[in-house]
């Protein structure tokens, strides 16, 4: 089965939402393929407190029904289905859904996010939004003054486990070898920050709860084998994102950690018509609002283009 559309968006996070909504808007009727988890990361969040618009906060997943009611409103074909194979050689560009459903697009509009990395503990499914999260700017003003923890040794753990302690009464940092791999001046923060306590060399074996939530980790040394338990109410990962961006492999140029690169300021790729946005480029920010400000990008990106190359 073949389709010839004007606008592909392919992923649904705040990113792939708010590319809709405005290519919805500019009459490029276009076509959204939710991808494997329809509402991006967001639907695994709880409560979200920090979107422009929502004073009261609201729920990831309830937040995610909103905009795709909003795209919807404008003329959105939002359809399930995942992308598993483009071919960006020619134009129109070529992308098949599920293996079976070829699109033909004139423009493509990738949003299709990055994943957190967890380290495979039974707690870390069990406590999600419940203690366990994988982002302390979301999540960390519900631990202030609380203990917490923080895995991870990169430039995210160094960064998360500093904001933490300005909420918090004090911040575990367990770092499962001998040394960080942060930037030397965010290591320096770290380890000068009295309520930072680093654990070198120590992985998490368990995270322990209650059904109430998460009430602290069984951490052992990999050196002495020593155990130690940690009573702590708030557990965040940041070991690292994986970019959605398998798919793309040999087609669209990425940075040595698979993030796909556009041009600054823009939503440009290397190729001419294909457009990225959210978290699938962006290895600094992360947030839902900079995802949606970027979608925006992407959508006006897309349509000039279009406009310009007179398929619009
Ligand atoms: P990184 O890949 O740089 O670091 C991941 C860290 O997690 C490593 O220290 C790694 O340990 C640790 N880790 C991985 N797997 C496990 C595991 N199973 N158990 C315990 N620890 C584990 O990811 P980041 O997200 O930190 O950074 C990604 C990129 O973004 C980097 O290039 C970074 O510099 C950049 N960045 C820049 C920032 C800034 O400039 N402000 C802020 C945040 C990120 P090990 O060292 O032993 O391999």
């Amino acid at each position: 089965m073949s389709e010839k559309i004007k606008c592909l968006i392919i992923g649904s996070g705040p990113a792939g939402y708010t590319a809709a909504i405005y290519a919805s808007r500019a009459g490029l009727h276009p076509v959204m393929y939710q991808g494997g988890q329809p509402g991006g990361q967001l639907t695994t969040t709880t409560e979200v407190d920090n979107f422009p618009g929502y004073p009261n906060g609201i729920d990831g997943p309830a937040m995610m029904v909103d905009l795709e009611n909003q795209a919807k409103r404008f003329g959105t074909d939002v359809r399930y289905g995942m992308a598993t194979k483009v071919d960006f050689t020619s134009s129109p560009k070529k992308v098949w859904i599920d293996e079976t459903t070829e699109i033909e697009a004139d423009a493509v509009i990738i949003a299709t996010g990055a994943s957190a990395k967890w380290l495979g503990l039974e707690g870390e499914t069990k406590f999600n939004g419940l203690g366990v999260s994988a982002c302390a700017v979301c999540d960390g003003f519900f631990y202030r003054n609380q203990t917490v923890a923080v895995v991870g040794a990169g430039d995210t753990a160094a960064e998360e486990a500093s904001y933490l302690a300005n909420l918090c009464t004090k911040v575990h940092l367990i770092v499962r070898r001998g040394e960080m791999r942060a930037s030397l001046i965010m290591q320096e923060r770290v380890k000068n920050n009295p309520k930072i306590e680093i654990h070198w060399n120590s992985e998490t074996e368990e995270i322990l709860g209650d059904a109430n939530g998460v009430t602290g980790i069984r951490i052992v040394n990999n050196v002495t084998k020593a155990t130690e338990e940690i009573a702590l109410t708030g557990f965040f990962v940041a070991i690292g994102h994986q970019p959605n961006t398998a798919i793309f492999k040999g087609q669209l140029e990425m940075d040595a950690q698979e993030y796909l690169l556009t041009e600054k300021g823009s939503a440009r790729t290397n190729i001419d018509g294909v457009f990225a946005c959210g978290d699938v480029q962006d290895t600094i920010y992360r947030q839902a609002i900079t995802a949606a400000g970027s979608g925006c990008m992407a959508a006006l990106d897309a349509e000039r283009w279009l406009a310009a190359n007179n398929l619009h």
